[in-house]
């Protein structure tokens, strides 16, 4: 079911004491019921949030996690793992792991099917480079992301995939996609997922816009009719401006 979203993607920032002071301050607010709420703390941490949320409307989402559900891989995180410390959903593919840890879109159809088979939600991050936008290239890029490490998943997959687009030029560099240049590139995927799948998939989806979002520009961003909220990096560190996007739908 296509649901309102919005979660902060925290990357290797907060360590415990830092998460519970935010925690604390997050369980004083008033949330609207419409919006589903997410924080995807460092691995450390989500036990702790876990514990510290249960009686609260906020999910919890992992950054990443191993292909493998098991083995020597040493460093890794399994879906099982993040399970039992109450994690179901995971984010993959993000730009800072495709780019920085040279996750390929095999390796990411893998940590796909691993989390779906564990009966995780996968929020799968997509976007194109500055150079692919200036080429013309972003449109063909994104199909390709979309059909080399989503398309090989079954029709009932879907209910467990959130799609986010985030173009790696606007992440953490301040400079945000145009509304409309969010809303282009969520209709040509919602599109092209229709194409690939049915139109019936494609309209269920939820796919958040990620990239520079902040409380000044996320009225705009979600307002557009194939936004469906957004993956914040930077202004999800800090209640008040985390709390100020998710009141801005
Ligand atoms: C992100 O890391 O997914 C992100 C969108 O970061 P920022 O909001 O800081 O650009």
């Amino acid at each position: 079911m296509r649901k309102k979203i919005v979660a902060g993607n925290w990357k290797m920032n907060n360590d415990l004491a830092e998460t519970e002071v935010f925690l604390v301050e997050l369980k004083k607010q008033v949330f609207p019921e419409n919006v589903v709420i997410m924080i995807a703390p460092s691995f450390t941490n989500l036990n702790h949030a876990f514990k510290s949320l249960r009686e609260h409307n906020v999910e919890l989402a992992a950054q990443n996690m191993h292909q493998n559900n098991e083995g020597a891989f040493t460093g890794e995180i399994s879906a099982k793992m993040l399970k039992s410390v109450g994690v179901k959903t995971v984010i993959l593919g993000h730009s800072e792991r495709r780019a920085i840890f040279h996750e390929d879109s095999a390796i990411l159809a893998e940590k796909v099917n691993t989390a779906l088979e564990n009966e995780m939600t996968v929020i799968f991050c997509i976007g194109e480079e500055l150079e692919d936008r200036k080429k013309g290239s972003h449109f063909e890029l994104i199909k390709k992301q979309l059909s080399e490490g989503l398309f090989h998943i079954s029709d009932d997959a879907w209910d467990n995939i959130v799609i986010a687009y985030e173009p790696v030029w606007a992440i953490g560099t301040g400079e945000t996609a145009s509304p409309e240049q969010a809303q282009e590139m969520h209709k040509f995927i919602r599109e092209i997922i229709a194409e690939n799948y049915s139109k019936a998939i494609a309209d269920n989806v939820s796919i958040l816009y990620g990239g520079s979002v902040k409380p000044d520009n996320a009225t705009e961003i979600f307002g557009q009719d194939d936004v469906d909220g957004g993956l914040i990096g930077g202004a999800s560190l800090k209640v008040d401006s985390f709390m100020k996007i998710i009141n801005s739908f």
